[in-house]
C-alpha cells in the first residue's frame, strides 16, 4: 500500500462505521459513485487511494480462500488503484450495503436496477464496490486499511454520556420516582407504560384527533 495516504481526516463520532471500497474497475468513476454516496447522508471519515498487493488483496478477503472465484478476485483486486473510505452514518454498514446492491450486478440489475452495482458493475468479479458485511467485518476492515487511525467501536465515552444525559436521564429519573411512589407489581411493565405516557418528545393527547373534513 505505498502510495496509500490519507486524504480526508475528520475525527469524528458516529454512531456506526462501515469500510466501502470502489473496485478498480470503478476508479474511473468515483467521483460520481462518491457523490451518491454523499447524498445517501454518509460522511466520509477518511479516504485514501491504495494499490494492493495479491498478497494483501488474499488477506483482505482470506474468508473466501479456496473457493471457485478467489483467484480471479485476488488478482482482480490488486490489478488497479482502489478507492477506500470509512463512511459514517447511523445503521451504516446496513445502508451501504443496500446502496450497493446484489453482488452480483446482473442480479442487481434485475431486482434493484437503481443500486451502484447495477449501475457501475459489469460482472461476478467486477463488480464496481465493496462494503462490509457485519459489525466484526467493518471493524477488521477499517483496520485493514487504515492501520494508523485509531477506531472506537462504541458511540464513545463522552458522546454516549451526553446524549443519555440530555435525552433520556431526565424522563427516567422521574418515572423511577413514579415507579417507586407507586410500588406496582409489575414494574417493568408500569414503567413502560409510564414512559410511553410522559414522552416529552410527543404531545400529551387527552382526546384521540377527530380527523379534519
Ligand atoms: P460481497 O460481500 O457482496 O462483495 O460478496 P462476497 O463477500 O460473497 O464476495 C466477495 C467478492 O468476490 C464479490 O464482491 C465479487 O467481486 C466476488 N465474487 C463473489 N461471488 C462470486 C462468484 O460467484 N463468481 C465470481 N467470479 N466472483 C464472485
Ligand atoms: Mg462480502
Amino acid at each position: 500500500m505505498e502510495d496509500g495516504k490519507v486524504i480526508v481526516e475528520k475525527p469524528q463520532i458516529f454512531v456506526e462505521r462501515t469500510l466501502a471500497i470502489i473496485k478498480p474497475d470503478a476508479v474511473s468513476r468515483a467521483n460520481e459513485i462518491e457523490e451518491i454516496i454523499l447524498r445517501s447522508g454518509f460522511t466520509l471519515l477518511q479516504k485514501r487511494r491504495v494499490h494492493l498487493t495479491p498478497e494483501q488483496a488474499s488477506d483482505f478477503y482470506a474468508e473466501h480462500y479456496g473457493k471457485m472465484f478467489f483467484p480471479s478476485l485476488v488478482a482482480f483486486m490488486s490489478s488497479g488503484p482502489i478507492v477506500v473510505y470509512s463512511l459514517g452514518r447511523e445503521h451504516a454498514i446496513q445502508h451501504w450495503r443496500k446502496l450497493i446492491g446484489p453482488t452480483k450486478p446482473k442480479t442487481a440489475k434485475d431486482v434493484q436496477p437503481d443500486c451502484i452495482r447495477a449501475l457501475y458493475g459489469t460482472d461476478d468479479t467486477r463488480n464496481a464496490v465493496h462494503g462490509s458485511d457485519t459489525f466484526t467485518s467493518a471493524e477488521r476492515e477499517i483496520r485493514f486499511m487504515f492501520p494508523e487511525a485509531t477506531i472506537e467501536p462504541i458511540p464513545a465515552g463522552q458522546f454516549a454520556k451526553d446524549y443519555l444525559s440530555r435525552n433520556v436521564n431526565p424522563v427516567l429519573l422521574k418515572g423511577l420516582t413514579e415507579l417507586c411512589k407507586n410500588k406496582p407489581e409489575d414494574p417493568i411493565t408500569w414503567l413502560a407504560d409510564w414512559l410511553l405516557g410522559n414522552n416529552p418528545n410527543k404531545p400529551n393527547v387527552d382526546e384521540p384527533l377527530t380527523p379534519k373534513v
